[in-house]
């Protein structure tokens, strides 16, 4: 069972308090670059703008 593609593990950092909240997967071909995304930030209990660590 071949894969296609890539889809690596990628780490989401809050922009404004850098705590890592979130793992998740993407596509290589969908997101060639660090893709934002606004996730709900426990340490600050609001939503902010996180980014791809690394
Ligand atoms: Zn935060």
């Amino acid at each position: 069972m071949a894969k296609k593609g890539s889809r690596p593990v990628i780490t989401l950092e809050c922009t404004e308090c850098s705590e890592r909240n979130y793992t998740t997967e993407k596509s290589r071909t969908n997101d060639p670059g660090r893709i934002e995304l606004m996730k709900y930030c426990a340490r600050q209990r609001k939503h902010t703008l996180h980014r791809e660590t690394k």
